[in-house]
């Protein structure tokens, strides 16, 4: 049962988690199965940060060997290779947990990286790497790799779009997998923390207030969807920082950094028939890895960029630059595909949550949990770093710290991993005719239990149809007349919720509805 936040006012926690993306909903999914009293609270939607702009790969670990340079980079500091062996395992280790208990939340695609005369990477460093890795899987997670040769290119449906096919020493060729899509990983987490009585508000934004030794600290709570709705301020042993690339303004008293941005871009373009079910990944001509990846029907995103991102991520977009950089990059890789700017169908853009290093500008991307007692906020702790992939993992570190802390103050729960299932809703029609998989239901459960809260919540992040397809006014419309009556909309605020959506497909996909 959802409980408007400001009726939690004075009330105690063992664990206030900050911030419901993938890793605060994994931390709180694994800290409320434990018997620990939590409230977790997003300042938007669940799912709405960097964990609802991701590249959606829950890939293998491949790309941890990928560099220009193996040999120089490797040899001459053996602590990266073993940084590298560590973050594959990690890698397998997550794909070998999702297929055994979340395999109708994730797809496997064939992965091929071409291999050209003169690259840095050679055809042994693949066939090691690949090697490698079925070693770390111990033969648990399929990985069916191969290198084509030149002479059996017919294997490989879109060889003849590539560049200077006669310079191709092989095509390397793997399983991969990706998320379908990661927004409904941490809804079902979430849902299962709610569950074992966990609290669930999104919309609040959170503020660390003072701490003391009876009650713990003091957490502001303020409405960021509804003025008229009262603050409120909860107590809690141990918070828990989950706020990704804002995590270091909920220390505003710090002046030391934590957190790390870096941006990366993303566009959508249409790929002939013959294209589906395989994936490209080589490396760009600024030496970073790229990607050509299903992503629904002859959907394929194109990406992904890094560069330094300062500011505030929440309506981050791709910029002009990044579009015409993405279309440049795919016609370097792909010159049978020709694209321009009218193939691109949508684009989209994230931050990355990286971890702070005075040594490295781009910041690390090695997950850490920050205890920031060192720094003036003891039973504070911050999570940086941590990709979607390896979310379950980051969940049962956090919970290891915390217990080490802190004892539950109510007997363990069950933690249930399987996606989440309302009623099936078996009888009722698709809202559209050509995407059958969403139905009147599911929008209807998004708000009824899922706490969508806007129209764009429903069509983002609880049934991924605009992850689809670019929706018309009409199709929105259509949507909105079913959420209406069950959050009291008006006329008005109908009309408002339908103009914001197609505001957020503009701008933040960076595409007009069409009609
Ligand atoms: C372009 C891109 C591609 C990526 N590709 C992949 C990939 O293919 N595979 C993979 O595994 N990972 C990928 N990642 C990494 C992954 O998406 C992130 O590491 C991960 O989503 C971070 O999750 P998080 O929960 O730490 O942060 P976030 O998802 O950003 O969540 C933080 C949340 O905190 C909330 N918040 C902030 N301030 C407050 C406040 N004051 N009060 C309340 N709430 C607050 C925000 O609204 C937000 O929802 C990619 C990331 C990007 C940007």
């Amino acid at each position: 049962m959802e409980r408007a936040f400001p009726t939690l006012h004075r009330e105690q926690f063992d664990v206030v988690v900050i911030g419901a993306g993938i890793n605060g909903a994994s931390a709180i999914q694994h800290l409320a199965s434990a018997g620990y009293r939590c409230l977790i609270v997003d300042k938007g939607d669940f799912a709405s940060g960097a964990s609802g702009r991701s590249s959606r790969m829950l890939h293998i670990g491949l790309r941890y060997f990928e560099t220009p340079h193996p040999l120089l980079h490797f040899g001459l500091r053996p602590g990266r290779l073993i940084t590298a062996m560590r973050l594959a395992r990690q890698a397998m280790a997550a794909v070998e947990e999702h297929l055994v208990d979340a395999a109708d939340r994730i797809w496997p695609y064939r992965m091929c990286f071409p291999i050209y005369r003169g690259d840095p990477m050679k055809r042994w460093h693949v066939a090691a790497g690949l090697r490698l890795l079925s070693l770390l899987g111990k033969g648990r997670v399929r990985l069916d790799p191969e290198i084509v040769d030149r002479d059996h290119a017919s294997k490989i449906p879109f060889f003849d779009d590539l560049r200077d096919t006669a310079s191709i020493r092989g095509i390397a060729c793997y399983r991969e997998f990706k998320f379908d899509w990661p927004e409904r990983f941490c809804l079902d987490m979430l849902l299962d923390a709610e569950r074992n009585r966990a609290v669930l508000a999104n919309y609040c934004t959170a503020e660390l207030g003072e701490r003391d030794e009876k009650d713990g600290w003091t957490v502001a709570l303020r409405s960021t969807g509804n003025p008229s709705l009262k603050p409120a301020v909860v107590h809690a042993r141990l918070v828990l920082n989950m706020a990704g690339t804002w995590i270091d303004d909920i220390l505003p008293s710090h002046r030391g950094r934590i957190v790390q941005g870096t941006k990366g871009a993303h566009i959508v373009v249409e790929m002939p028939e013959r294209y589906r079910g395989f994936g490209i990944a080589t490396l760009s001509r600024l030496n970073q890895p790229f990607y050509v990846l299903p992503l629904h029907k002859n959907l394929y995103s194109v990406g992904v960029t890094e560069t330094l991102f300062e500011g505030d991520a929440t309506d981050v977009a791709c910029s002009d630059e990044e579009i015409d950089y993405l279309i440049g990059e795919t016609n370097h890789v792909l010159p049978g595909r020709a694209l321009n700017r009218s193939d691109v169908q949508r684009s989209w853009a994230g931050v990355r949550p990286l971890t702070y290093s005075a040594t490295e500008p781009m910041g690390t991307r090695t997950r850490e949990l920050h205890d920031l007692a060192g720094r003036g906020f003891p039973d504070v702790f911050a999570l940086t770093a941590g990709p979607i992939m390896t979310h379950r993992s980051s969940g049962r570190l956090v919970l290891d710290t915390v217990a080490k802390r802190l004892p539950p103050s109510a007997p363990p729960g069950r933690i249930d991993y399987a996606p989440y299932r309302f009623s099936t809703g078996e009888n009722s029609p698709p809202l559209l005719a050509d995407e059958p998989e969403v139905r009147v239901s599911d929008i209807e459960f998004g708000v009824s239990k899922e706490h969508a809260k806007s129209l764009t919540d429903v069509l983002v992040r609880r049934t991924g149809l605009a992850w689809r397809r670019n929706l018309t006014r009409s199709e929105a419309e259509s949507a909105a007349g079913i959420v209406a009556p069950l959050l009291d909309w008006s006329t008005e605020e109908k009309r408002v919720q339908v103009d914001e959506f197609l505001s957020f497909q503009d701008t933040v996909f960076r595409r007009p509805a069409a009609e």
